[in-house]
């Protein structure tokens, strides 16, 4: 049996940056799927390379997490800064969300005029500027030390907020932006689903400006698709592709880690499976019951993924806003991802687009084994939906599009190991139930996007980051 340190599982973003932070240390890191990036990666299918999920690259500028993290080890990304992160199109209303504060406002007030625009949008852009100059972000549980961090940091919070930053968010947009138009909600709530998973209901000031602010930062296309960054990243760590990890027992010393191809005896294992889906790795009722803590959050994404050929000028990224849920989904706005045309990858015989929107988990999942047929006929009126939309909304025609297939958490499922997409939103009611990348059992970490500080590059790279420290220190 091949001894290790660390077995990290999964090579989703919390996998790969914990391993590529670790490659001192005698670690493998094993991936299920022949793709390595997870929500990010990019796969390739009738000839045509498509970004899975995540397209957008934030939180790459100076002082800022990802980019000390991969200055720490040496790496530079193959990215291009978006002069418009992305545009959103609710009926005849248009708006760039660029980082140029008094532009984007001034379009903002043309189109969702609120005589308090700029102090709401000024109060969203200080909070998220605050936030990340904080010195002790930290969040674990299971040891005094950890606790008393944790404090440290919810004294930082405070200190730096008041209470103030706890109070909902949709209490902050009623006080600010009083008798908001139901459009203007729906065009905040929008870009709240895509960035926390929730929208203001049930967001705090805190998350919510997070959230909202995100365009006020560098954001960037990668070239190539998003799974080149994990390509380049982990170029010099020991990876095993197609290895999927299926049974974990805990030993006195470490683990035993069983994969489909053989059998390794770890001191540590850091999982990058969601806390849904780690119980069913072990055996250890202790385990499994820990697991049993979390509830699973039904919450996923439909996602089309397309070939267009047109000569149009687009840009990287639309969101579009619509009247009413999609069919099948639980959103009324979809993401819609465009290849950059100079990609030599993902713009070769035709655009690469991901298009995707919210949706049920179980929903796809349960609806499959019922009965294949009725999976398909739904799955074709949630697409047929979007298509009308998306190709009413940017001009596009029939003969523009020349291919497309979709995925439903089903499809997530197969592909790597997990139903639900996107974590679970922090808000007040779940805030002390939110889970660390520390477990109670030694040796044993999840990283990702269900635990803290929640999902994609920035706050995936949070996580890592306090974990990389606990690790190490
Ligand atoms: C449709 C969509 C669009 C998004 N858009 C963006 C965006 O534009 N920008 C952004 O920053 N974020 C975006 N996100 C969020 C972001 O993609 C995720 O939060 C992030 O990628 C999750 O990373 P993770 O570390 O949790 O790992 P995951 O992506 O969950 O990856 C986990 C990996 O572990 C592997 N694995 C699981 N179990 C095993 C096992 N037993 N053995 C071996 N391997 C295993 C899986 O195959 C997978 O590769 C988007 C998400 C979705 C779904």
């Amino acid at each position: 049996m091949k001894k290790i340190d660390v077995a990290v599982v999964g090579s989703g973003i919390g996998g790969s940056l914990f391993a590529k932070l670790n490659n001192d240390k005698n670690l493998i890191l094993f991936e299920k799927d022949s793709n390595l990036g997870g929500c990010a990666s990019t796969f390739k299918r009738f000839g045509h390379h498509f970004n899975t999920g995540a397209t957008t690259f934030v939180g790459y500028e100076q002082g800022h997490i990802l980019k000390n993290m991969f200055d720490k080890v040496g790496f530079v990304p193959d990215i291009t800064k978006s002069n418009i992160a992305f545009r959103t199109i609710q009926n005849d209303k248009i708006v760039d969300r660029i980082k140029d504060f008094d532009e984007f406002l001034e379009n903002l007030d043309k189109n969702y005029y609120h005589e308090n625009n700029r102090v709401f949008w000024q109060k969203i852009k200080e909070i998220d500027e605050k936030f990340w100059q904080l010195k002790s972000v930290y969040f674990s549980k299971y040891s005094l030390i950890a606790y008393a961090k944790t404090a440290n940091f919810v004294f930082e919070l405070l200190k730096n907020y008041g209470f103030d930053v706890l109070v909902s968010a949709e209490s902050f947009i009623n006080k600010y932006l009083p008798n908001i138009s139901k459009e203007y909600k729906a065009f905040i709530d929008a870009q709240l689903l895509i960035t926390l998973q929730t929208t203001s209901k049930n967001a705090t000031l805190l998350s919510m400006s997070l959230g909202l602010a995100y365009p006020f930062h560098d954001v960037f296309y990668v070239n190539k698709g998003m799974g080149n960054i994990f390509d380049d990243l982990l170029k010099d760590v020991d990876v095993r592709k197609k290895e999927e990890i299926k049974k974990i027992l805990k030993k006195p010393y470490g683990f035993e880690v069983q994969t489909s191809k053989d059998v390794y005896f770890a001191k540590n294992v850091v999982l990058n499976s969601t806390l849904f889906d780690s119980k069913k790795l072990f055996d250890d009722k202790d385990i499994q019951k820990y697991y049993d803590k979390f509830e699973f959050n039904d919450q996923s994404a439909f996602v089309i993924y397309l070939v267009l050929n047109t000569d149009k000028k687009l840009l990287n990224h639309y969101q579009i806003i619509l009247d009413k849920e999609i069919k099948n989904c639980i959103s009324n706005s979809f993401f819609v991802s465009i290849a950059n045309e100079n990609d030599e990858k993902l713009a070769k015989n035709g655009l690469s687009v991901t298009v995707s929107t919210h949706t049920k988990a179980k929903f796809w999942n349960e609806l499959k084994s019922e009965s294949y047929t009725k999976y398909e006929l739904e799955k074709d009126k949630t697409v047929n939906e979007i298509l009308r939309n998306l190709k009413e909304k940017l001009d596009l025609k029939d003969n523009e599009i020349s291919l497309n297939f979709s995925a439903t958490s089903s499809s997530f499922n197969k592909y790597i190991n997990r139903i639900n997409c996107g974590g679970k939103a922090i808000n007040i009611s779940n805030i002390t139930q939110l889970a660390s990348a520390k477990t109670p059992f030694k040796g044993l970490y999840n990283i990702g996007d269900t635990v803290f500080a929640g999902q994609g590059w920035p706050g995936v790279a949070l996580g890592v980051d306090v974990l990389n420290k606990e690790f190490n220190d």
